[in-house]
Parts: structure tokens; sequence; C-alpha cells
């Protein structure tokens, strides 16, 4: 267990959640930028000395991008809790806790839950919150030290709301992508074999159940093709297990070029494949499978091996009957399988009646 897991320990931060990294190298721009703006707005509202901090801030952001950048997350980290401690308990005692900039403080919870170790997060969070909790309370007892009027007071508390608001919706919108394509990919996992980009065989097993009850539902003909590839182990033994992988991915390809889009084909087991054909009859199937057999013979397998070698392929057929289940079918065109290895391969044999 213990060996299983050392691994990811060992791992850089970097590479275990680079996409954490990458947001907060968006979240520097964007706080960078919201500072910019903040610069033109003191301005404008006559608070010269609240403008010039806003100019450190930006080099802050400045420095923990490039940090980012080159791969200093150390340093980035340092520099955005400062900036954002500092900024806010600066831009309270100036101006007042009614200017919202301790909002932003609450941006650090998420980012906090999603980059940290667990204990680090808790020890992250408490003093956050003991920050915030201090502020809150230093305010109580306090004027602020640098009073604006209360209409650009008004205006700097809108201005705060809205930008947390943005970059909180964002945030959400990014950790919401950042769960649906982890999500996408462990299902891809789950369901496909690596090697050829089919479906496994617990995923075929899956979808030829749900096609089992179709039938027994609209009694429309389910189709199947056992397709073995022969001689494989004299493939591997001549040209290498390698040269074999990339044989079964472009068995994979023939397969998949001779077949209907809603046809579903897997990997059965190491050099077996095992197709379901809906609405397909014994017979139907069994022209699918010499449009298979046929296209194997016209493939250049020289160039897939590099040597000097023909890929052939056995199919045995079947058609799954009233009453049955799916076990029973695919055993019926394992067996034809079997008669098609039997009477020389290259074959393809249907099931008996
Ligand atoms: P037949 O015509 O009777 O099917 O003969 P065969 O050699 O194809 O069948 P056999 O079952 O004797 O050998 C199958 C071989 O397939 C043995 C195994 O090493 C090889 N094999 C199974 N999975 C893989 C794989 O993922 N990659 C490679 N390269 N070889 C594999
Ligand atoms: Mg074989
Ligand atoms: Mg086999």
């Amino acid at each position: 267990m213990k060996s299983a897991s050392a691994p990811m320990n060992y791992e850089p931060e970097r590479e275990r959640r680079p996409q954490f990294w990458r947001l907060a190298m968006r979240c520097a721009q964007i706080a960078g930028t919201v500072d910019v703006i903040f610069f033109f707005l003191f301005h404008a509202l006559g608070s010269p000395v609240l403008a010039w901090i806003n100019v450190v801030s930006v080099a802050m952001y400045a420095g923990a991008y490039y940090a980012l950048k080159y791969h200093k997350n150390k340093i980035a980290v340092v520099l955005i809790w400062a900036e954002v401690l500092g900024h806010a308990g600066l831009g309270t005692v100036l101006i007042g806790w009614e200017s919202g900039f301790h909002y932003y403080l609450l941006m650090f919870i998420p980012a906090i839950c999603v980059s940290a170790s667990r204990r680090w997060a808790v020890y992250a969070l408490l003093t956050l919150w003991g920050y915030y909790v201090a502020l809150d309370a230093l305010m109580w007892y306090i004027e602020p030290l640098q009073p604006i009027p209360q209409t650009a007071l008004n205006i700097v508390h809108l201005f705060n709301l809205s930008v947390v608001f943005a970059m909180f919706s964002y945030l959400a919108s990014y950790y919401l992508s950042m769960v649906v394509s982890a999500q996408r990919k462990l299902r891809e996992m789950a369901t496909t074999d690596s090697l050829t980009g089919l479906f496994n065989r617990r995923h075929m097993t899956y979808l030829a159940e749900k096609e089992v009850s179709r039938f027994r539902r609209s009694g429309h003909p389910v189709g199947f093709l056992l397709l073995d590839v022969d001689h494989f182990k004299s493939i591997n033994d001549a040209f290498g297990h390698e040269a074999g992988d990339r044989v079964l991915g472009c068995v994979a390809d023939v397969i998949r070029e001779e077949l209907r889009a809603q046809d579903l084909i897997g990997r059965w087991g190491g050099e077996e494949f095992l197709v379901i054909l809906p609405d397909t009859n014994a017979d139907k199937a069994q022209a699918s499978a010499e449009r298979i057999r046929k296209a194997f013979l016209a493939r250049d397998w020289r160039a897939v091996i590099g040597g000097d070698i023909d890929v052939t392929i056995s199919i045995g057929v079947s058609e799954l009957r009233t009453g049955e289940d799916l076990s029973a079918a695919v055993s019926r065109a394992d067996e034809a399988l079997y008669r098609g290895k039997t009477g020389g391969r290259n074959r393809v044999e249907l099931e008996t009646i």
C-alpha cells in the first residue's frame, strides 16, 4: 500500500496540481489589473495616498506572476498572501470597514482548500479567520485614519463587492470545469482499453447486457462477432512485444473502419475482440465479419510490424436468441471461432443451429 502511494508524495507540488497553479497565475493577473483600476479610481476620488498603495500591490502581483511562471511557487504564495492581507488591512484601517476591502480575505477560503494539504489548510483557515475577526473588532474601537467622503466610500464599497462577486463566480466555474473534466477522464479510464482505445471487457459486458434487455423488449435482432488474431504469439516471438502491441492497435483500427458508428467494439481478451451489432441478424453479421476478414488481407502489415508477415483473423458469428442471456450468445460465437481456428484460420464461421 505504502509503496503504491509513495511516488505521488515525491511528485513536485506543481505537477500534482498544475491546474491550480495556472489558476493562481490567472488570478494574479486579474488582481493586478484590479489594482491598476484602483490606482486611477483613488486618484479620481481625491486620495493619492491610497492610489499609491496600489502601485505597491501591482508590483507584488507582477512579482507573484513571474515567480509562478518560473516555478518559484513558495515566493508567489508569500507575495499573494502578503498583498491580500496587507491590502485588506490597510484599506480597512485607512478608510474604514465600510470600504469592503475585507471581502478580499474571503477569496482565500476556496484557494486554501484546494491548494493545501489538509493540516496546512486548517492552520491557514484559522489564521485567516483570526485576522478577519481581529480586523473587524479593531474597527469597532478606532476611527478610519484617512476617511474619504461618504459617496466615495459607497463607490469603493460597490467596486470591491462587485470585484469579489465576479472573482468568486469565475473561481466557482473554473473549479466546476476542473471537476467535470476529471470526471470525464476517470470515466474514460474506467471504460476504455488504453492500448486499442476500444471499450474494455467490463464496459463491453455492461453495454452487451443493455442490448440484451433491448432485444427482450423490442425483439430487434442482435449480432455478435468474436474475433481472434491468428498465430499472434508467433508475431510477438518474431518481432517483439512492442510490434505485437502496434499490431493490436492496428487490428482495432481495421475493425472500427469496417463497422457502423452504432456497432460496439471491445477488447475481450489479449488478442481477442468482441463486437455487438445492434439490429443485425446472423446473416448480416456474417457479411460484416467477412468484410473485416478481407480488410485484414488488404492491409499493409509490413508497414506496421517492420517485417515480412501478414496478419489474419478468425471470426465466430452468432445471433442472440429468445430467452437466452449474453454468455450463451458469446459462447456460441466462441464455438464458431474455434471451428474457424481448427478449419485452418483466416475464416468466418457462423454458429450452428
Ligand atoms: P491462435 O491462432 O490459435 O489464436 O494462436 P495465437 O498465437 O494467436 O494464440 P495464443 O492464445 O496461443 O497466444 C496469444 C498471445 O497473445 C499470447 C500473449 O502473449 C499475446 N498477448 C496477449 N495480450 C497481449 C498484448 O497486450 N500485447 C502483446 N504484444 N501480446 C499480447
Ligand atoms: Mg489468436
Ligand atoms: Mg486468443
